[in-house]
């Protein structure tokens, strides 16, 4: 979906990086993660300030591939590490389906997947992914257990960007996981970063990173500091060339998208999508509704399995049960490339025979 966007801006974010250029494992050894290259964290605090979705500045920057990887380095860093048994690790469903799977996928004597949030089930330490907004439902969300003062958070934030949802707040927790994925779309740079309070719950972080994989690809780092930094740059233009500025442009994308969906929703009788309530939103100073990155649709419940109804239909979704919930909601994707996601408007039309 953003692939338009960036062809508009041309060359802007070219990089150039020769044969002799960052070579070395290390890129500052005076920063806690010496592997991450001083522009990027420079383009990550300067975007955060230009948006105003997450005080960066008094925060340790820990970078990954992706934030998939630091989800990871966040349970191994929160975990006790002399306990019998693992720490439970929960997420309110639906939950993003790669939680249980990445939690239990080594079978880590340090932590171990306990499902629902709401259901959990000891006195003892947890930790608790709160993704905000929710991957896949797209709703804002609180932590959940903040009982006890046994819970341990970590807040995936991926989506907590201007184009998929109001920004309300400067987020302010322990752990804040971001992304390159889904804030600019290069989901393949591999780019994700932490936010992290702790000077010790961040060299953690950063030991895991070098354990794994001796830090993060300085290409990627370089380009995503380039495009981070373009970003920042484009929120200070609005206005007359609209698609100039990044999160106007994508959030009137996805506004429109919805529209469509929803209409093509509501004349099919057969499925419904959540409604967002607005809210005032710090960034564009305007009262807006979410606009999320993929659409929760439930189905009728006289379909039995609803994304064996929609593979008849050629319509690829990922079944409920995977978040932890039933199979009558599905979750499709908003972000395809605009061919794409005008054939899923025309496959759910003739559904309902209306095309
Ligand atoms: N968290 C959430 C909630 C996500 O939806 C995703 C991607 N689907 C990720 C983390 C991982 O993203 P990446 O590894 O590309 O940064």
């Amino acid at each position: 979906m953003f692939e338009s966007y960036w062809r508009k801006m041309g060359d802007k974010c070219t990089v150039v990086i020769a044969g002799y250029d960052s070579l070395s494992y290390f890129a500052d050894t005076k920063n806690l993660c010496w592997f991450l290259e001083p522009k990027l964290e420079g383009a990550i605090k300067g975007l955060h300030r230009a948006v105003g979705n997450a005080a960066a500045d008094d925060h340790h920057v820990v970078v990954g591939t992706g934030s998939s990887q630091l989800i990871l380095a966040a349970l191994y860093a929160l975990s006790p590490q002399d306990e019998p048994e693992p720490i439970s690790v929960v997420s309110a469903v639906p939950y993003y389906s790669s939680y249980p799977e990445m939690t239990d996928f080594l079978r880590s004597g340090l932590y171990k997947w306990a499902g629902d949030a709401q259901n959990l089930d000891t006195d003892g330490p947890y930790i608790e992914l709160v993704t905000s907004p929710n991957n896949p439902d797209g709703v804002t969300r609180e932590a959940i257990v903040v009982n006890r003062g046994q819970g341990k958070l970590v807040h995936d934030l991926a989506y907590y960007w201007p184009h998929y949802t109001p920004i309300s707040h400067p987020a302010d927790y322990d752990v804040m996981l971001f992304t390159a994925s889904k804030c600019t779309g290069h989901a393949g740079s591999r780019i994700g970063w932490a936010l992290v309070r702790d000077k010790d719950v961040a060299r953690k972080m950063t030991k895991f990173i070098e354990l794994n994989t001796i830090g993060v690809s300085k290409e990627s780092q370089l380009r995503a500091a380039k495009v981070l930094g373009a970003v920042s740059d484009s929120c200070q233009r609005s206005g007359s060339l609209e698609f100039d500025n990044f999160f106007e442009y994508s959030k009137n994308l996805l506004a429109e998208r919805w529209d469509k969906l929803r209409d093509v929703v509501k004349r099919s009788g057969i499925f419904s999508l959540p409604e967002y309530p607005p809210q005032h939103c710090l960034f564009t100073g305007e009262l807006t509704v979410a606009h999320p990155a993929f659409a929760w649709m439930k189905c009728s419940e006289s379909i039995e399995d609803c994304v064996k109804f929609l593979r008849e239909h050629k319509i690829l979704t990922r079944s409920g049960k995977r978040f932890g919930t039933e199979q009558k909601y599905v979750r499709l994707s908003m972000v395809s490339r605009d061919e794409e996601f005008n054939l899923l408007l025309q496959r759910l039309l003739a559904i309902q025979g209306r095309d």
